[in-house]
């Protein structure tokens, strides 16, 4: 294929990653954001293997790869639950990661474009600063899958003197930085490139594990910007511009995003990054254990009868309502209600659930209609003025504790301000904490009332009561 049309096609498939972006931050469009995606990497990939020439044997060992990279992603995203896709998107920008250290490594032992002079150098800086980068998303993703699996505890790591090792860190691979780009030959240039990447690796478990629980949702979409500049630097180690600019794509929105989050958690990206916030600790205000307060229950009936009275009702879900997997009884109940003439929203709190959008994508599968879903900031306001709260699995993003004490770890941080309306209702197994680790005092709220059991269970009895 001539240089003309790849170009032309590398043109097209980076406005439809553009379109596809802009298409999958609206619930509406988000399909269609999906369709521009898929015909954008066809394209691109298509575009690609023509460009390149190489033998029968070359194409086949890439069908091969190709097939092989398919089944395994068909493999897991049908088996993965939904619960689990947070997980699946770390180990997923791992692979970005570890792609980027061994085209980096490629690169620089087998060189597909020969430079000299400045040029030379800009491309050992591409190398360096790829092969860095790359061993940092390769083990921080690692370890965030690791802790977003429960199978690392996912309270923050905070070593004495951890910035300082950070820093020395940076220090060291500045440091070998320099001795890389003065080697005399490749042999030379190897040993320094191979200590820089261990040592980038074991700052990326480091960074990670120092990071706890409650920020693991900025950490998720920072590790996606560090994996696209990544990816980035990848396609000018190629001299392919089509991964330059969809690296850069994929590492600003993600950095875009993780900026959002930080403003909607009241967090500063620094400190997010610096790590140390969100351990387990019982300093919060309200602890059952050390305290007289009492929870009040909440039966099924009781609960059906006062819905059948309420004019408004709003809907909190969160995690809880994911792994109850609840959320088609939820939206069958929202339109039992609706034709009664009573007035059901649902509040989604930002990082509600394990993943950014995640009670959307829930809420959408129930078909529960886009317009009565609303974020945080639509509906906040609106409590004092709602008769009946459903508080289905979230806990952390309801915790007035955010508001109310200076001490709590989650201090600051925006939440829904559920109490302020005339009833609360939640729905949860017993009184474990969230995923911050953290007590917390709705529950023990003189207009809160426990609904204690299986989300889908309790929802699935409501639902029957109302039928009946
Ligand atoms: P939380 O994790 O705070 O709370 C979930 C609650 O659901 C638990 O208290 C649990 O209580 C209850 N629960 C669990 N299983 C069931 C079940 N089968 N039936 C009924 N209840 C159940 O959830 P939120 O959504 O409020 O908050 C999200 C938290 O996750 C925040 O701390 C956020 O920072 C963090 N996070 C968010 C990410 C994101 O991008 N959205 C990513 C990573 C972390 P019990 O066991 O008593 O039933």
């Amino acid at each position: 294929m001539s240089t003309g049309f790849v170009s032309v096609a590398y043109v097209v498939a980076s406005v439809l990653f553009i379109l596809s972006l802009g298409g999958l931050s609206h619930q509406e469009s988000a399909r269609r954001g999906n369709f521009f995606g898929i015909a954008g990497i066809i394209i691109a990939v298509g575009a690609t293997i023509a460009s390149v020439s190489m033998g029968a044997g070359g194409i086949a060992s890439l069908v091969i790869a190709i097939l092989i990279g398919a089944a395994a992603g068909m493999f897991l995203a049908n088996k993965v639950e939904m619960t689990q896709m947070p997980q699946l998107v770390a180990l997923l920008h791992s692979f970005v990661g570890l792609a980027a250290v061994f085209v980096g490594f490629a690169g620089y032992l087998d060189p597909l474009v020969i430079t000299h002079g400045a040029e030379h150098t800009i491309k050992l800086v591409e190398v360096y600063l790829g092969i860095f980068i790359g061993a940092i998303t390769f083990t921080g993703s690692l370890i965030a899958c690791g802790k977003l699996d429960a199978r690392i505890p996912s309270a923050a790591l905070t070593l004495p003197g951890r910035h300082i090792m950070n820093l020395a860190a940076l220090g060291v691979s500045v440091l070998l930085g320099a001795w890389f780009l003065g080697a005399d030959s490749t042999a030379e240039g190897m040993l320094p490139l191979i200590i820089m990447t261990a040592v980038a690796s074991v700052l990326g478990i480091h960074l990670i594990l120092a990071i706890g629980g409650a920020d693991m949702p900025v950490v998720v979409s920072m590790l996606n910007s560090y994996s696209g500049w990544a990816a980035a630097s990848i396609g000018f180690m190629l001299g392919n511009d089509l991964l330059i600019v969809t690296g850069a794509l994929v590492g600003s929105s993600g950095a875009i995003l993780s900026y959002i989050m930080c403003r909607a958690m009241n967090r500063s990206f620094m400190s997010v990054i610096l790590g140390g916030f969100g351990q387990t600790t019982s300093s919060s205000s309200a602890t059952a254990a050390d305290s007289d307060l009492t929870v009040q229950e909440c039966s099924v009936d009781d609960l059906c009868e006062e819905l059948g009275m309420a004019e408004s009702v709003i809907i909190v879900p969160g995690y809880g309502m994911a792994v109850a997997q609840a959320q088609n009884a939820v939206g069958e109940i929202t339109s039992l209600l609706r034709d009664r003439g009573v007035t059901v929203r649902f509040g989604i709190h930002p990082v509600a659930g394990r993943l950014p959008g995640h009670m959307n994508v829930l809420l959408a599968e129930a078909k529960v209609p886009y317009d009565i879903v609303l974020e945080m900031d639509e509906l906040n306001d609106d409590f004092p003025t709602t008769d009946i709260v459903l508080v289905i699995g979230a806990n952390d993003t309801v915790n007035p504790a955010a508001m109310d004490d200076p001490n709590s770890p989650i201090a600051g941080m925006p939440v829904m301000e559920v109490w302020k309306s005339g009833q609360v209702v939640v729905f949860k197994r017993g009184m474990a904490s969230g995923y911050a680790g953290v007590e917390n005092p709705l529950f023990f709220k003189e207009n809160t009332r426990m609904l204690f059991g299986d989300a889908k269970e309790s929802v699935d009895k409501i639902l029957g009561a109302l039928r009946s």
